[in-house]
């Protein structure tokens, strides 16, 4: 009994997250650099839930957690992180393999099973015991106290002993992470955000390659309602639980389109309100210092995104337009935004400023020439661009909002 105690509340003094981390791991010469950044990005996600210390042991990281009571709330934060590829709340156990199979009798007692499994890794090859031995004291302790049957094919509870650098730590539940590489760790892009179903994911697929992405939104105020614009900080708000800061410009492509309205004609009207929204959009990433741009397109989805009109949108910036939805379809983009969390954000109904003033039926197939002779009768829409970039606002968001 006395010794039951101590182990109880030995445990819940130290509860430990065991955080093993994705392709972090493979990144050679570079790893501290992307260790240190996925530190940093746990520390700051978790900065208004409690403090943690973080110690690198053995290709994994080792949380010491102070809230214990917290753990429902930091779970959930840590299954929210980019570049964590799995994570385990663990016990530490003792060394000394008899008082081990006790501390796990008691934690495996809580949970409902038929069959287990023990699995123990030793990194620590000074241990007196090999793995083998070590699954069978334990799991036999199991048994004998719970009646249990051990399974090892298909169990119904997995513990894994972790045996490395003189310590021991057992856990019960692998939690997956996000995987992908810390945000931070690649630069920054910027990303044409509408307030629409595709763009949202497409920034996140970005933030999952370790890119940090500044925001840019168009709307046709105050020639339409400001929807766009509110759906636009709601997504945006729901994205920064990604990359913990954002930065969003909210441009007025009002006068723009009243420019492009009075001379061009119907049907070239969005391949020119694309044209100078990339070309905004690439004014934002050199004051930013941002290397691409994103956005949501993919081939044939709408009328604006044949080969034939991307090419002649694109052509007009010169940083790279990086389009990580490009050969998805519909039905997958749905499915990520809506594990995502900006699906029902992103159908809401919302001002869309390419579809004001559009003909039924827009040019599919534009040919350059006719398109550079449209342009050509925009008067001043030169300045116009650069207006547009200073009247934009800026609003930053953060997550948590506190901490
Ligand atoms: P989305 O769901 O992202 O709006 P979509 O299928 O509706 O995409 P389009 O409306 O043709 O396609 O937009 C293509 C891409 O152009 C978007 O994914 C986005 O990156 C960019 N874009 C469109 N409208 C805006 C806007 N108002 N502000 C910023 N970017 C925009
Ligand atoms: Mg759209």
């Amino acid at each position: 009994m006395n010794n039951q105690k101590t182990i109880s509340s030995a445990s819940e003094n130290t509860i430990k997250i065991l955080v093993h981390y994705s392709e972090v791991g493979l990144k050679g010469k570079n790893r501290g650099f992307f260790e240190n950044k996925l530190k940093q990005n746990i520390k700051l996600a978790l900065r208004d839930i409690t403090h943690v210390n973080i110690r690198n042991e053995y290709g994994r990281f080792i949380l010491n957690i102070e809230a214990t009571d917290k753990l429902p709330q930091i779970v959930e934060r840590l299954k929210k992180i980019i570049g964590i590829a799995h994570f385990n709340v663990a016990y530490p156990g003792s060394t000394d393999v008899e008082n081990l199979k006790d501390q796990v009798l008691e934690r495996i007692k809580e949970f409902q099973f038929d069959s287990f499994k023990i699995q123990t890794r030793r990194s620590d090859k000074q241990y007196p015991l090999t793995s083998v031995e070590v699954n069978r004291i334990v799991g036999a302790r199991i048994v004998e106290a719970l009646n249990k049957k051990v399974d090892l094919k298909n169990p119904g509870m997995t513990c894994t002993i972790e045996i490395f650098n003189k310590q021991i730590y057992f856990s019960f539940e692998k939690i997956p992470g996000l995987r992908g590489l810390p945000v931070g760790t690649s630069g920054k892009v910027v990303s044409l955000l509408s307030s629409g179903i595709d763009s949202p994911v497409a920034a996140y697929r970005m933030m999952t390659r370790g890119c940090r992405v500044i925001f840019v939104h168009f709307h046709s105020f105050p020639f339409t309602e400001k929807s766009s614009y509110y759906n636009t900080q709601i997504l945006a708000k729901k994205l920064t639980a990604y990359q913990y800061k954002s930065v969003v410009y909210f441009v007025p492509l009002a006068r723009i389109q009243e420019a492009i309205i009075l001379s061009v004609h119907p049907k070239f009207r969005i391949i020119m309100y694309r044209r100078m929204m990339y070309r905004i959009a690439e004014l934002v990433a050199r004051k930013e210092n941002a290397k691409a741009l994103v956005t949501g397109e993919s081939v044939g989805q709408v009328a604006s995104q044949t080969l034939e009109n991307i090419i002649a949108i694109s052509e007009v910036v010169s940083l790279p337009v990086l389009r990580p939805l490009i050969g998805s379809d519909k039905e997958e983009i749905i499915e990520q935004a809506q594990n995502l969390g900006t699906f029902q954000t992103s159908i809401e109904p919302y001002d869309d400023c390419c579809s004001y003033l559009l003909p039924k039926s827009p040019e599919t197939k534009a040919k350059l020439e006719q398109v550079h002779a449209a342009e050509a009768r925009i008067d001043n829409w030169e300045e116009l661009v650069q207006n547009a970039l200073r009247e934009s606002e800026i609003e930053i968001f953060r997550f948590p909002e506190q901490g």
